[in-house]
């Protein structure tokens, strides 16, 4: 059967997070009705930032960084016209407690081979750590191990990983990119961040970080949409949905509204809310009842003189595990480019402050602790890092703690992964847009869905789209997203 359209589809698209908003922004630019429901009132959910009601500040709910491995997202980046936004480090500063740097970057070798030099020159590491490391690496080249329910951690030991390569290469890199400890990160998942991030490519390994809030770069996703005849509603929270035949009938607090195709991109937990009280819904629901998630917990401390030079740093040995020196790679409102010591405006925005975010991944021992008692342990570990942070006064400090920030890439979960076809032939389950998506090389995105959609032969004077055809559009564009973690 062939449906065929005499104006464009309709499609809701429930969620105003990055999953949302690069599928609205792709559906729109390919021609899609788009109506985009966010129940808060602002877009980027996970990746948002607001101005904290203790310290007056503007901050972002959390660091986030993307590598240049994350196709998707940087795509995504280019259409929304927000590129210009991300300022890229190819050099990656390792600390010791102390102070003692390790400096990993790039050289003209080809890859996998182009940090090599830095890496065999890095003091934080032993010989035998390298070896080890070099061997574990080239363990992981050739192909990417099958999940066969072994921890990461277990497939180290098995691998004759020290010690100390554990501790200050494996942990760092990935407890930071998947949000999981070791011994609870599937080996598959392990395995493709350091494939991608690692060994693919020069380009592929740098590090993008964002010069402004989270919530002004993804606004331009909601501008985008609207500007291709879509419609954004904030405060709009979705309570339900009812496939049908002809349509999907979305449940609002208004009352009900009917589009052709519906994609919710909400976590896992939200969309187990959102489906039909029926037994259709009974697999799904099962599949996503699974998934667990981990928290990230940011550490924000303003300072009242510089504590640094370095605009990041990776602080090995300790709880915290990043220093991102917000108040160097933000830019000032109105400034042309990020600007040395230039920050948001606000406390931190002279070259003689300092605004410092510490971030701690898989922070399950830091959740239950008292706000204050997290801040007087990043001080006082922040300062065996960096000697200025000593001296410095700290005039203010917040603590944001995600506890259900991301979901855990465990053993065995990738085979319980809901693909983005639902039982409802016109319910397309969101995209997960994140860290590991990033990592996704395929990228059919809008110019796929775009070029699916042109391919049809409309008859004269209408738009013609099969519903086979939409899907695959729908599913080819959704396909590179739902294959890693943060649902
Ligand atoms: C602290 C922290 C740090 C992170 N760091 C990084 C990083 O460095 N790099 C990286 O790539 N990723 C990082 N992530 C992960 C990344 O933020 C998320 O994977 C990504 O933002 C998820 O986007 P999403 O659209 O899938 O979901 P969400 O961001 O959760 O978006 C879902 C949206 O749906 C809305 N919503 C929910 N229910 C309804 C409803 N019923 N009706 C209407 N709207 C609804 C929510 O308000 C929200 O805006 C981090 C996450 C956290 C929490």
């Amino acid at each position: 059967m062939t449906e065929r359209w005499t104006q464009s589809p309709k499609v809701a698209v429930v969620g105003g997070g990055l999953a949302g908003l690069a599928a609205g922004s792709a559906l729109a630019e390919s021609g899609f009705r788009v109506t985009l429901f966010e129940r808060r009132p602002y877009l980027g959910g996970r990746a948002s930032s607001y101005q904290h009601p203790g310290t007056g500040e503007v901050v972002d709910n959390c660091q986030h960084v993307l590598l240049g491995c994350c196709t998707n997202l940087i795509e995504f980046y280019r259409r929304i016209g927000v590129e210009d936004k991300i300022r890229w480090f190819e050099r990656m500063t390792f600390l010791e407690p102390g102070g003692r740097a390790s400096v990993i970057q790039p050289t003209a070798l080809p890859a996998p081979l182009h940090t090599a030099p830095s890496f065999l020159r890095a003091s934080c590491l032993s010989l035998a750590d390298k070896l080890s490391i070099a061997a574990g690496l080239a363990a992981l080249t050739p192909i990417t191990p099958r999940d066969t329910g072994e921890s990461f951690l277990q497939w180290l030991r098995r691998h004759g990983q020290t010690e100390r390569a554990i501790d200050r290469f494996w942990k760092t890199v990935l407890v930071s990119a998947l949000n999981e400890e070791v011994d609870l990160i599937s080996v598959p998942y392990a395995a493709q961040v350091v494939r991608e991030s690692f060994l693919k490519s020069r380009a592929a390994g740098r590090m993008g970080v964002p010069t402004v809030p989270l919530t002004e770069l993804y606004n331009r996703a909601g501008d985008y949409i609207t500007a291709r005849g879509g419609e954004v509603r904030f405060r709009a929270n979705v309570e339900s949905f009812r496939a049908e035949f002809a349509d999907v009938k979305l449940l609002l607090p208004g009352g009900e509204e009917s589009f052709d195709f519906v994609i919710p991109a909400v976590p896992f937990d939200v969309l187990s809310r959102l489906l039909p009280q029926t037994t259709a819904a009974e697999p799904l629901r099962q599949t996503l009842s699974r998934f667990e998630t981990s928290p990230i917990t940011g550490i924000h401390l303003w300072f009242d003189r510089q504590i640094t030079d370095l605009d990041h740093a990776v602080l090995l040995d300790r709880t915290i595990q990043w220093m991102f020196h917000k108040s160097r790679l933000l830019v000032a409102p109105g400034a042309g480019g990020p600007q040395p010591g230039c920050a948001t405006g606000n406390v931190g925005a002279t070259e003689t402050n300092s605004y410092v975010e510490l971030v701690v991944s898989s922070s399950k021992s830091l959740v239950e602790k008292p706000r204050q008692e997290i801040i007087d342990l990043a001080l006082s570990e922040l300062r065996e890092f960096f000697p200025g942070a000593r001296a410095a006064n700290l005039v203010k400090s917040t603590v944001i703690k995600e506890v259900h920030a991301t979901y855990s890439p465990r053993p065995g979960i990738e085979s319980h992964r809901p693909s983005p076809e639902t039982v409802w032939p016109r319910i397309f389950r969101k995209p997960a847009l994140s860290e590991v998506e990033r990592r996704k090389e395929c990228s059919p995105t809008a110019q796929a869905v775009g070029s699916r959609w042109n391919k049809t032969e409309p008859q004269r004077g209408e738009r013609g789209v099969s519903p086979a055809c939409l899907c695959e559009c729908l599913v080819r564009f959704f396909r590179p997203f739902g294959a890693m973690p943060f649902p």
